[in-house]
């Protein structure tokens, strides 16, 4: 299997080569040269399977020949050990037709896990082959950093230094990524904005000398890896409820759009998916899209949904590419434009398909509550703000009757206990294996929003490992 870029000018990888480049030269995404298939029979084929083994067959195509079978089977198997649940991503019966899946159970709490557990084993696994070492860097604005230090903890051929804005995360959040001390990991504080974070991150990569010397890279939401990683969960419970002789539908809390580009490369593969339901909150791009064709940016507002408070959704590219018919040349002028003027010119012919798939929601910070009060009230369950925006997505979603719908549950309640007792009056504890958390000894350095300053830390720590 080969990877071309959304906008047509760079070399084609394997995914190997698009795992380790996770940006095209040219500013595009990675995507793959042509989509797998799957046929009723190998869907069939699948039903029963153990997570990690339906996710190895359904990540094999898209690895082809980069990595042998036996290898991939083995990653997957180690992949998502420290899962708190033996389905790895359980259903929960919420209503008479009406699911929850599951995605939280990781070691961070957060649906980021399942992709980063395994893009970690995939790394080491290819790095130690070569012989190299890496130091991957992020801004985190909470879930992501977390997910990424658990993905490379004790892994000898990974580094990972994260930024976070200091005290703008929350308790939780801080201390999954500075209770975690070890020689390979690295904390650092900005005094500064989440924004401030990320434009120092983009500042490391831009200084070419730095990013050699420190063998820099990203797992950020637009490596393709990553995609790859989270089509297997909504294969389980499609399966699990029926498919693929029966239709299903998904309604998925959205940001970069990463988590659904999943479910349509899913769709993509043959899986029965009668419709995406797209939920935001009032970061309300992508459902004024669909709604009305209006994909312009506005200035974006903090809610209780923090993962998903982002104005421009990285990840669909991947869909325009596709809408386009795979047209690079027209992609990129598109992305050029927007990123112009703030405006994207989807035509409308694109916008029209776009709606033959997908469906728009918002919900706003009064709604989330009153939904997060309703779920519990109803059905005793408790949903976290990002899982409370799916869940009312999926009652308001124009599907047919008898079409299952199954939200994703993208975070554990515990990890935003402060919005669920506000709306419950309960406050949901940690799962017992974390009990420790606030008792552990944190690691991590704060400093000014200063290059410099990040650089020098990060040599200070991490140079050792780069060699
Ligand atoms: C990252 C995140 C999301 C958004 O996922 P995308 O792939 O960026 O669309 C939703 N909910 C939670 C809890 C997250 O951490």
């Amino acid at each position: 299997m080969r990877y071309i870029s959304t906008r047509g000018e760079a070399a084609a990888r394997d995914f190997v080569g698009a795992l380790l480049a996770g940006l095209a030269e040219d500013g595009g995404l990675f995507v793959p040269e042509s989509w797998p298939h799957f046929s009723p029979a190998d869907w069939r084929a699948l039903r029963g399977l153990p997570y990690a083994e339906l996710a190895a067959r359904l990540i094999a195509p898209f690895v082809g020949e980069s990595i042998p079978f036996a290898t991939l089977q083995a990653l997957c198997h180690a992949a998502w050990t420290d899962f708190d649940h033996p389905a790895v991503v359980p259903l929960v019966q919420l209503e008479t037709g009406l699911w929850v899946q599951e995605l939280f159970h990781g070691p961070t709490l957060a649906f980021k896990d399942l992709a980063l557990q395994l893009l970690g084993a995939l790394f080491e696994h290819v790095l130690a082959a070569r012989g190299e070492r890496i130091t991957i860097v992020g801004a985190t604005s909470g879930d992501t950093g977390a997910a990424a230090i658990a993905a490379c903890r004790g892994k000898p051929h990974l580094s990972v230094a994260i930024l976070h804005p200091y005290g703008r995360i929350s308790e939780v959040q801080r201390r999954q990524m500075t209770t975690v001390v070890a020689e390979n990991v690295l904390n650092i504080a900005i005094e500064g904005s989440f924004d401030d974070c990320q434009d120092l991150v983009k500042a490391l990569f831009n200084d070419r000398a730095f990013r050699i010397e420190m063998r820099l890279a990203a797992v950020n939401s637009i490596n393709w890896a990553r995609i790859a990683a989270q089509i297997p969960y909504y294969v389980a419970s499609a399966l699990a409820l029926g498919a693929p002789d029966r239709e299903v539908a998904f309604a998925v809390p959205t940001g970069n759009f990463g988590n659904v580009f999943a479910a349509y490369a899913a769709r993509r593969l043959g899986l029965p998916i009668a419709r995406l339901v797209v939920a935001s909150n009032q970061n309300d791009i992508l459902a004024r899209f669909l709604a009305r064709n209006d994909m312009s940016i506005r200035p974006s507002v903090q809610t209780l949904a923090p993962a998903m408070d982002i104005q421009i959704s990285s990840n669909f590219e991947r869909l325009l590419f596709e809408l386009v018919e795979r047209n690079g040349k027209a992609t990129g002028q598109i992305m050029a434009e927007f990123r112009k003027s703030g405006r994207m010119p989807v035509p409308d012919y694109a916008w029209h398909r776009a709606r033959l798939i997908f469906h728009g929601f918002r919900l706003d910070d009064t709604a989330i509550l009153a939904e997060i009060r309703r779920v519990h009230a109803r059905a005793g369950y408790l949903a976290d703000p990002h899982t409370a925006i799916g869940i009312a997505a999926a009652e308001a979603a124009p599907v047919g009757h008898g079409v299952p719908m199954i939200a994703l549950a993208t975070a554990h309640p515990a990890k935003f206990p402060d919005a669920i007792n506000q709306a419950t009056g309960t406050r949901p504890p940690l799962p017992a294996r974390f009990g420790d958390l606030y008792e552990k000894k944190e690691d991590y350095v704060i400093l000014p929003n200063d290059l410099a300053a990040v650089q020098a830390a990060i040599r200070a720590k991490l140079l050792g490992n780069a060699a």
